[in-house]
């Protein structure tokens, strides 16, 4: 076998060495997205620029034509794996399936089986001249398998290579635009190589620029996946971070209808995602809120399988003035709202136990504070709040007095205990009635009352007992007790003139009432003023 090296094969060889070399590049940094495909890609390429080296270099036609065959192992999968390449930026794993590939594979290998029959049926070369441009090129006349599956074949796969890459650069953020361009000028490279071969227009008749294209665009996609990374990550990130958002997002045209919904949307909404596009708003509530709250976040709630309730944010998007669409976010914010609503039930219900407990307490104290015969108030009662306000200097002046029912002794000797009892219940009553809010009735023991009478001077204090005295004295037919008179005798203290407390005052009231029931009982007596030494009676 003769070999002429001419720069056609070096140029060859240069194609297949750049594309072996992003090849080894890529296959470094296979942990790169889009890595696996580009190394592929680089790899047919590297056999394709290689076998075109080779093709270019023998001079024997017979031995062309097999570095052709050889080359076609290149030739014919590029443009499936270029493919392959521009869905990997789609983020298109559907295309990478096991029985997806084997049909994009299997025309290249049918082309290549052809190939390697020729010799039988002509289907792929039908004739094979060397080029009058010299330069040891051979110019092969094509059948109508190589027009079909290899030229049709290839530039549909780089069609929809362009394509894919063509929505990549759409989704790109702006800032990347420049790189994006930069990548759609490298995808247009092996067209125009291509073109040039097909038609003729190729600086020297046979010979084909491109492999070479095809490395160069290789070596471009190798820069913006391992340089400028980015480029490829930021919008796959980006569609990825919305398939990954717990949050539904909606994107609606001007019209309300759903051009796009995140898997959350579908989830939140209770219907699978696909079946929202190109639908309006599956609930009412959301309907509703799309027409009223244009900007104001508002909560809707939805009970489809299950009771959700959501928080609804739409923000408009628009181009300058032009409206677009809207995109409305959901979150669920229904464990909060049941949370907060359980909270409130609680807390509710601890108020209601706390006001009970403040209730009961109160009734205890107020058990502990009364008499429970008479309902008055008890010694202990006068000891804790009399004595307190008087020894705080709380009341300027006060009259205490001291009531003791005459010959109470007889009366449940000859009516019964029950009697008495009734008669001590009328006079707390009639006590309680005569008297203001301020004033404090009690039943300090048997029959013997104390009442207190803050702000209270001697003359009206006397003439207040003596009120009470007429009245106990003339038994009403309704207070339903076996006497028309009942009496009582009283001494009156005040304060501060005869004590600063209570058992100061005490005393002297005793004092008082003692000469009351000395003065023949059922009268009111005035305990006697520091310089006198004698009670001063009232009546
Ligand atoms: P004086 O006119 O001197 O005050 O005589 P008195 O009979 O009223 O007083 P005395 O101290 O001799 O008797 C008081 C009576 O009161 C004796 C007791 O049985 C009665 N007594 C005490 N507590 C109660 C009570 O809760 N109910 C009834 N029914 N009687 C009571
Ligand atoms: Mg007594
Ligand atoms: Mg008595």
């Amino acid at each position: 076998m003769s070999f002429l090296f001419t720069p056609l094969a070096a140029l060859a060889g240069t194609a297949g060495l750049l594309a072996a070399g992003t090849c080894l590049l890529s296959l470094h940094n296979s942990r790169q997205p889009g890595s696996r495909w580009l190394t592929w890609l680089m790899a047919a390429v590297a056999l394709w620029g290689f076998g075109a080296a080779m093709e270019l270099s023998v001079q024997d036609v017979a031995a062309k034509v097999v570095w052709s065959k050889f080359e076609y192992l290149g030739t014919l999968t590029t443009p499936v794996l270029f493919m392959l390449l521009a869905a990997d930026y789609n983020r298109l794993e559907r295309l990478f399936r096991r029985r997806t590939l084997a049909l994009l594979f299997a025309p290249p290998t049918v082309c290549f089986l052809l190939a390697l029959t020729n010799a039988w049926h002509g289907l792929i070369w039908t004739s094979f001249t060397p080029s009058p441009a010299g330069h040891n090129l051979l110019i092969y006349g094509h059948g109508p398998a190589f027009w079909l599956g290899v030229v049709g074949y290839s530039h549909l796969a780089c069609l929809v290579a362009g394509l894919f890459l063509l929505r990549a650069l759409h989704i790109f953020p702006r800032q990347y635009r420049g790189q994006a361009w930069l990548l759609l000028a490298a995808a247009l490279l092996p067209w125009a190589g291509n073109f040039l071969y097909l038609s003729g227009l190729s600086p020297l008749a046979g010979l084909d620029l491109t492999p070479l294209c095809f490395a160069l665009t290789g070596v471009v996609l190798a820069l913006d996946l391992f340089y400028f990374k980015l480029l490829c990550l930021v919008p796959i990130a980006r569609a990825k971070a919305l398939e990954a958002m717990g949050d539904g997002v909606l994107v609606l045209d001007p019209q309300g209808l759903v051009v796009d919904a995140n898997p959350a949307a579908g989830q939140l909404l209770g219907q699978p995602t696909l079946s929202l596009i190109g639908q309006p708003l599956p609930c009412p509530a959301l309907q509703a809120a799309l027409e009223t709250a244009d900007a104001a976040p508002c909560e809707v709630v939805v009970s489809g399988t299950r009771f959700t309730v959501l928080d609804v944010r739409l923000h408009r998007l628009h181009e300058g003035d032009l409206t677009l669409g809207r995109l409305m976010v959901l979150r669920d914010i229904t464990e909060k709202r049941l949370t907060e609503a359980a909270l409130f039930e609680a807390n509710w219900a601890l108020k209601a136990r706390v006001e009970e407990v403040q209730a009961l307490q109160a009734e205890l104290h107020e058990q502990v504070v009364r008499d429970p015969l008479t309902g008055a108030f008890n010694r202990r009662h006068l000891e804790e709040t009399a004595a307190t306000r008087l020894a705080q200097g709380r009341m300027s002046a006060a009259a205490l007095v001291l009531i003791d029912i005459d010959r109470f002794k007889e009366v449940n000797d000859r009516h019964g205990h029950a009697t008495g009892d009734a008669v001590l219940q009328y006079l707390t009553a009639l006590l309680q009635d005569s008297t203001r809010t301020d004033d404090i009735v009690c039943r300090i023991g048997g029959e013997e009352f104390v009442v207190l009478l803050p702000g209270t001077h001697a003359e009206e204090a006397i003439e207040a007992v003596e009120r009470w005295r007429q009245r106990f004295s003339q038994v009403p037919p309704e207070a339903g007790l076996p006497f028309e008179a009942l009496g009582f005798s009283a001494g009156i203290t005040l304060f501060p003139l005869h004590g600063q407390h209570l058992q100061t005052l005490l005393e002297a009231a005793d004092t008082a009432l003692y000469a009351a029931k000395r003065g023949g009982c059922n009268r009111v007596c005035l305990a006697p003023l520091p310089n006198q030494s004698a009670t001063v009676p009232a009546r």
